[in-house]
């Protein structure tokens, strides 16, 4: 993998604070990396093998904090960087949290739902002594949801008792709040205006791709397109979708949430079907990466039509495609403040969990 924006962003930091060689050592590294492994009995009754991880980066701020993603391709040097960027998020919007990563190497989408609540449970069973509302806290991520966040509550009640701030991203009857699945898209649509009226882009007139259709992906079209803009090209891990003159990604979204499994190219959309490197690279004034890491990267950078780019996701662009994009004189609003309305919002559910005392809709709106 090409190597992320952080690194360098963090060498710049820590010569402007004269930090020396050991406690820039200290800041980069992470306090805890835990790998365990998870045998999960199929329902044809194979045993097949995973792998789960844990990495604290730090907990200088407050309990370690991040989110848990189920994904084929995770391994250890993905989650430590993941870590990282978390710490210096939840720093960068000034919420009492350090910043953790973990998750499981699994495509949550070949797994059965008895199998990923056997691999959820199992994975607290390996790691839930690293666990706790004052200690790190797990979110959803890339591949896991209000469900898994359930699971893992209820599997750590089983030792601890019933601690709801645990987990972030619950479902309201556990000690959720509305709104915190919206809440990292809604965040990237945020930034994205606040960008624009900056760099004097018209929103109403602007063409918008989003890689991504997830969790994130959805929320920022949606939002966006209430604010005018013109979603323009989505993807997902199987394709992507273009039309110039715009897609309605809200029917989208709906028709994609009858189920799990589906994926764009089962739908019937009015528009051109195209891969997703393709889509990278397809006229728009405004890039949302809201995917996987590295996608924007020194291979397709330069070939990037959009004048902003808005990073969704999590390390979406390499070191040297920010090289070149900014270069090209491309704006860019890093991950650590473009996708932090997620956790924002889980730090004002832990906050009620804390207090046992659930706000006003309103208020976490506000
Ligand atoms: N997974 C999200 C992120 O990367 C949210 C983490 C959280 O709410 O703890 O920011």
């Amino acid at each position: 993998m090409e190597k992320s924006t952080h690194e360098r962003a963090l060498k710049l930091v820590m010569n402007k604070l004269g930090c020396s060689e050991e406690m820039s050592k200290l800041l980069d590294s992470s306090q805890r990396e835990v790998i365990v492994e998870i045998p999960l009995k199929r329902d044809n009754g194979d045993i097949k093998v995973f792998k789960g991880y844990r990495v604290q980066h730090s907990d200088a701020l407050g309990p370690f904090k991040g989110g848990l993603r189920f994904h084929p391709d995770v391994d250890l040097e993905h989650f430590v960087s993941l870590a990282s960027v978390m710490t210096w998020k939840t720093s960068l919007v000034n919420i009492p949290f350090g910043g953790a990563k973990g998750g499981i190497d699994c495509d949550p989408n070949e797994l059965s739902t008895h199998e990923l609540e056997t691999l959820t449970k199992r994975y607290v069973e390996k790691v839930g002594m690293l666990l706790g509302p004052n200690i790190d806290i797990p979110a959803p991520d890339m591949g896991t949801g209000e469900q898994e966040m359930a699971w893992i509550l209820q599997a750590y009640a089983k030792n601890h008792g019933h601690h709801p701030g645990v987990v972030t991203g619950k479902n309201k009857q556990l000690g959720g709040v509305s709104g915190r699945r919206e809440a990292t898209g809604k965040g990237v649509a945020y930034f994205t205006r606040l960008a624009c009226s900056r760099e004097n882009i018209d929103l109403e007139r602007a063409r918008v791709i989003i890689q991504g259709f997830g969790n994130v992906g959805q929320s920022a079209a949606i939002n966006l397109s209430k604010m005018g803009a013109n979603i323009v090209g989505i993807s997902d891990r199987k394709g992507a979708v273009y039309n110039e003159k715009g897609l309605d990604v809200k029917t989208i979204a709906e028709d994609l949430s009858v189920s799990k499994k589906i994926s764009l190219e089962d739908l019937d959309i009015d528009g051109e079907y195209i891969t997703n490197k393709e889509l990278l690279e397809a006229p728009c004034d405004i890039l949302i990466p809201a995917a996987i890491e590295g996608g924007i990267n020194s291979k397709n950078a330069a070939k990037v039509q959009a004048k902003l780019v808005v990073e969704g996701a999590n390390l979406p662009v390499t070191k040297d495609g920010e090289d070149i994009l900014l270069d090209k004189k491309v704006k860019l609003i890093p991950d650590l403040l473009a996708n932090a309305g997620g956790v924002t919002v889980s730090f004002f559910e832990w906050s009620q969990n804390a207090q046992r005392y659930p706000w006003k809709d309103e208020k976490v709106e506000r």
